[in-house]
């Protein structure tokens, strides 16, 4: 990964504005039939997304709540990797984060990583849902050690994880 291309973090500004947005979010999520995203294909039906082959002419079309997150630059959660021990193993880390996310988005096509990319403290990692930084999180943990903080913003329904190694 090139470090001459910042990801920037999601701005304070931009937790402001996202008041409303979040509420958009939820709601694109609750559809009442069955549906297609015609970005990336996923299928709803039964109260869930998958991937699938199901049929696609006779549902309806809409933005799924990840593709529309990465439309706006509006992540759920962030993942921050920081500490020396990032420097030395880039490749290995990543290698297991997207892994991970492989594994995640198979089973639940809507929790993707947005981006990766440098930041202040060392690798910045957005993604379009709660759950993923948590799960990045504890396998790198279970991986390489270090310290792990999560937090969850209840009032926001966003996901803020620090994992530290140095
Ligand atoms: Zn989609």
């Amino acid at each position: 990964m090139s470090k001459s291309t910042p990801t920037q973090p999601p701005r304070r500004h931009d937790r402001l504005l996202g008041e409303h947005q979040h509420d958009t979010y939820k709601q694109r999520g609750q559809l009442k039939g069955p549906a297609h995203c015609r970005k990336c294909g996923a299928v709803y039906g039964k109260g869930r997304w998958a991937w699938g082959d199901q049929d696609r002419e006779h549902t309806h079309a809409v933005l799924c709540s990840a593709c529309s997150r990465i439309a706006d630059n509006y992540p759920a959660g962030e993942l921050m990797l920081s500490g020396d021990f990032i420097d030395r193993h880039e490749q290995e880390i990543l290698n297991l984060v997207r892994n991970v996310e492989s594994v995640e988005n198979s089973e639940h096509p809507l929790n993707r990583i947005m981006k990766i990319g440098p930041s202040k403290e060392g690798i910045l990692i957005t993604t379009t849902d709660i759950h993923l930084p948590r799960r990045i999180g504890t396998a790198l943990r279970s991986a390489w050690e270090g310290e792990l903080d999560i937090h969850f913003d209840d009032g926001a329904n966003f996901t803020r994880v620090r994992w530290q190694r140095d």
